[in-house]
């Protein structure tokens, strides 16, 4: 199949209003996306596969503090990062995905490894860091992962729940993002999917979870068919919200399911299951999408999703308000 290549990518949807930015954050932010996108689409442009290109613009996005994923993930209760990803390849239904790692640069590239490089789906925890480490995967001290931002975040939720608050990693050295962070609330993450000139679609998502969350929590970012989900039979789709209510719905994989099985637009499926189903049993979050014959979609029901869009017919867009192109 020919024709254009397409992609979109998020970084976390919302209490991102006009008004409560300040003109310097909104250009970061802006400006972040856009690096994003950019970097996905190189790899698009190029020839390159719509694995490869969401691969890339999640790992723009982990590498930025100014999101909840790698660098600049929100914190446990206890004062650690433990990150979710997932990976998905359209073409034949791999799909990768790892939980609760703590040392990992890029988690997303480890969900790629597990899927490629693993017999497996789904690794969480240790045992996710003992493959990591086996495969030569890009480590960081704890260190690497802080923000103050998110920091007091957590300070501030522990506070709410009168919680302590747990120590400070050691070697911290300063904030990197307190400066032009804007606080969307107590979540945030990333995503891209993407169409390549081969008519395959892929998606993959990558997150730092609920601030202050316990007990092992794993949210929807890591769940093949909640946060992410891929078939060039249907759509690719990436999500980011209240994870609990993600997977409940199985919203990536019930976006892909309408498209495929009911025959819906991109737009219409999104819709359906963003604006009505999550809506109606009261979870909050937005998704990016895209199918095989190049659409392109988003949907949310917050006041703001950090997003881009770009494709080879189509100028980068970006959007961070909910009345923004
Ligand atoms: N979906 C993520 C989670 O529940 C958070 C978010 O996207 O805002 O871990």
């Amino acid at each position: 199949m020919g024709g254009g290549w397409a992609l979109a990518a998020h970084g976390g949807a919302g209490v991102i209003e006009r008004g409560l930015l300040r003109p310097d954050q909104e250009a970061a932010y802006r400006r972040a996306m856009a690096h994003a996108a950019e970097a996905g689409a190189a790899v698009l442009r190029a020839g390159g596969r719509a694995l490869a290109a969401c691969e890339e613009g999640v790992r723009a996005m982990e590498d930025d503090p100014l999101f909840n994923a790698g660098r600049g993930s929100a914190f446990t209760a206890d004062g650690e990062v433990e990150m979710d990803a997932s990976i998905m390849d359209g073409r034949d239904l791999a799909a990768g995905a790892v939980a609760g790692v703590i040392s990992i640069k890029n988690p997303v590239s480890l969900a790629r490894a597990v899927m490629e490089r693993s017999p497996h789906v789904f690794l969480v925890g240790h045992g996710a860091e003992a493959f990591a480490r086996s495969e030569g995967l890009e480590t960081a001290p704890p260190a690497y992962f802080f923000t103050l931002r998110r920091w007091s975040a957590l300070e501030h939720a522990l506070d709410e729940r009168g919680l302590p608050p747990p120590p400070r990693p050691a070697g911290v050295v300063d904030d990197l993002a307190a400066a032009l962070a804007h606080d969307e609330g107590k979540r945030g993450t990333v995503g891209v999917v993407a169409r390549d000139v081969y008519g395959d679609v892929a998606a993959a998502t990558s997150t730092g979870g609920t601030t202050g969350k316990r007990w092992g929590r794993v949210g929807d970012s890591a769940i093949i068919g909640a946060g992410a989900y891929a078939s060039n039979r249907g759509c690719a789709v990436s999500a980011t919200g209240a994870g609990e209510y993600f997977i409940r719905l199985a919203v990536a994989k019930e976006i892909c399911a309408l498209v495929e099985h009911r025959g819906l637009a991109l737009q219409a499926a999104a819709d359906a299951v963003v604006q009505e189903q999550l809506t109606a049993l009261g979870g909050d979050g937005g998704v990016i999408a895209v199918s095989p014959d190049g659409a392109v979609a988003w949907s949310f029901n917050t006041a703001g999703m950090y997003r881009a869009r770009i494709g080879a017919a189509e100028p980068l867009t970006v959007g961070l308000y909910k009345d923004d192109p």
